[in-house]
């Protein structure tokens, strides 16, 4: 640390991205990236877009966010894009929580909520999960505080019916809830469809898992005109150009290609569900995920000398060195053929055959 770093910040603990080894000799299993890239049309988009990156970004990203507003059934007015759906998250946590609205949010789940409200200084309390990693929707009834749920949640893959998260919007009037749906396309059950009957409802969704642009950050929240209204004077505080031009152009295209992403989710769900049925069989336990990885866990050895035999053989998968979840390794789902490799390496690690 530098002498000239703020105190505020001193103590500040960082997120930890998922390894971005360089040397291409993995198989990479540790990030919920797309094992597939964008569709043609998305690759000729960037290209279009990049001869015109001598000028600023339209600060109202007007095309992309008219392209989801009418994918979704909403008004323009009624969606923010970001800068990944990382910055929806901070920006509603700026806008919507401080000392006398504090954070809810579960004890397991996305690691970022709490270096957000840490950066902002925002007072958070975590609900644990029950024993079975589910959510008790009994606990998040009558808080009218910020609450935050990924649903699908991660790391788990658990999900949510709808119905319970409207049980927890009902309740909680003069409290506002945000859904993180990054993983929804993969079998979660959207919310965005109850933004017109709760106003107590920021639905926050990315292009990073389900339309393979991790790479480009593209992520929006979907929510009432005024939320969005509020979302947006932070925006304009921190930001105005925070989605580029490329970006912009690449998020309208992949819009445009709905059936190629749909193909795309199907074969990672095939995929999950074979690749969950050989980790069953080899005796693995694994939690029924609605995502694009699987929370795994092998009996015979802790999470952590699990996740670095597999990096041994050349597999990358994330380990979490936290309490409850540490005999567990999270697995992105690859393609059906690096779906293979892993079960093989499990298989030779325990010596058995699939
Ligand atoms: C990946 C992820 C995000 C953010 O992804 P972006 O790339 O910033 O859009 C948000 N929430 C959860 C639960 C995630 O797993």
């Amino acid at each position: 640390m530098s002498k000239f770093f703020v105190e505020k910040y001193s103590g500040l603990v960082p997120y930890t991205p998922g390894e971005q080894p360089r040397d291409g000799q993995y198989i990479k299993l540790n990030t919920n990236e797309s094992p597939f890239a964008p569709a043609q049309s998305v690759q000729q988009a960037a290209a279009r877009a990049s001869s015109m990156l001598n000028l600023y970004s339209d600060p109202e990203s007007h095309d992309i966010t008219a392209a989801i507003a009418a994918r979704y059934g909403v008004r323009t007015s009624e969606v923010l894009v970001t800068n990944g759906s990382d910055e929806a998250l901070n920006f509603a946590f700026m806008a919507f929580a401080d000392e006398k609205r504090p954070l809810i949010f579960p004890d397991i789940s996305y690691g970022f909520y709490p270096v957000f409200a840490e950066l902002n200084r925002i007072p958070y309390r975590q609900i644990p999960l029950k024993e079975d990693f589910t959510i008790d929707v009994e606990d998040y009834l009558g808080l009218n505080k910020t609450i935050v749920i990924a649903n699908p949640n991660a790391p788990t893959g658990l999900c949510l019916p709808a119905a319970a998260i409207e049980q927890i919007l009902r309740a909680n009037p003069e409290g506002l809830v945000i859904i993180d749906e990054a993983y929804v396309d993969f079998g979660g059950e959207s919310v965005v469809p109850l933004i017109s009957k709760y106003d107590n409802l920021l639905v926050v969704q990315t292009f990073s898992k389900s339309r393979s642009l991790a790479g480009a950050r593209l992520g929006y929240a979907i929510g009432s005109a005024a939320l969005i209204a509020d979302l947006n004077t932070i925006k304009y505080s921190t930001n105005p150009y925070n989605v580029n031009r490329m970006t912009a152009q690449v998020g309208c295209a992949v819009l445009a290609e709905d059936e190629y992403y749909a193909d795309s989710c199907k074969a990672i769900i095939k995929t999950r569900e074979y690749t969950k049925a050989a980790l069953r069989r080899l005796g693995l336990e694994l939690l029924d995920s609605r995502t694009n990885f699987l929370f795994v866990r092998d009996k015979e050895m802790s999470g952590e000398a699990l996740y670095l035999e597999l990096r041994r053989r050349g597999i990358l998968v994330r380990h979490f060195n936290k309490a409850r979840i540490s005999d567990y390794v999270r697995v992105t789902i690859g393609t059906q053929a690096q779906m293979e490799i892993f079960i093989d390496e499990i298989s030779k690690m325990r010596g058995a055959t699939v």
